[in-house]
């Protein structure tokens, strides 16, 4: 069975901008979906992808109740419309990461209502655009999400963000990013949801052709791979009885509470 992925994408720096639309002609979303498509993940875990793509303006955002019962991990993108994303769509998607769906949350999509509504806390941050160069350091190099990659590696020019990164302690954090005008940040970080994992990964700023990059391919190539769902396990509350007859009480006053 290939891991079935959605690519989501809110879509509308590209059609408003004709700078973004020049950085991405097809939108951000088709340029993950194509990266995902051509970059080998590395290290152990390697299931054959079968990749689509969501957006926010499509009837229920393209994220409708049986589309997101058949992902197995989501990728989000989203920066200036937040807000246009309706709570019905987020708590679904939120019930799902409980059950197991694995969820990537990219770049501005830390102020997103999804990220924001599984971390519990603001997730702001200090930014900055202008042109500026990121190291990404490794600082996790047995981690299945850096699998393939060296020591660090560098984008050219992207957005800074800064610390503090108001988010809950991360269960690991993979990257640490430095920025030519002197701030760091821990641009990747993974955590666990109920059943579901969550990878933050913050390159990919609309202005700039991150997603093109082979390193930022491969991280995402490995993400997906990571956060692919280990059980399906929706919730339930319910009253058991007890395995084992307790004391010498009758079973049906035992099995109260
Ligand atoms: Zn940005």
């Amino acid at each position: 069975m290939p891991l079935r992925v959605i690519v989501w994408n809110e879509f509308r720096h590209e059609r408003e901008s004709a700078a973004i639309a020049a950085v991405y002609p097809e939108g951000i979303h088709r340029a993950i979906a194509d990266g995902l498509a051509l970059v080998q993940p590395q290290g152990q875990q390697r299931q054959a992808l079968e990749i689509g793509t969501a957006t926010l303006d499509e009837p229920e955002h393209g994220l409708s109740e049986q589309r997101l019962a058949d992902c197995d991990v989501l990728l989000w993108w989203g920066h200036r419309a937040h807000d246009a994303v309706s709570d019905a769509v987020v708590e679904r998607v939120q019930r799902r990461v409980l059950a197991g769906m694995g969820l990537i949350v990219l770049h501005s999509g830390h102020y997103s209502k999804i990220f924001r509504r599984l971390m519990g806390t603001h997730c702001s941050l200090k930014w900055r655009v202008a042109d500026e160069r990121e190291r990404l350091w490794v600082v996790e190099r047995s981690h299945p999400i850096a699998a393939g990659l060296g020591e660090y590696f560098e984008l050219p020019q992207e957005e800074m963000y800064g610390e503090r990164f108001d988010i809950p302690r991360p269960d690991a954090t993979v990257f640490i990013s430095w920025f030519e005008g002197g701030e760091v940040f821990r641009s990747g970080c993974c955590w666990e949801r109920g059943h579901g994992r969550v990878f933050y990964f913050r390159p990919g700023h609309e202005s700039y052709p991150t997603y093109r990059d082979a390193n930022v391919q491969l991280v995402l190539a490995n993400a997906v791979q990571w956060a692919a769902p280990t059980v399906a396990l929706g919730d339930a509350a319910p009253m058991r009885a007890p395995l084992e007859r307790i004391g010498d009480k009758p079973q049906a006053d035992a099995a109260a509470g």
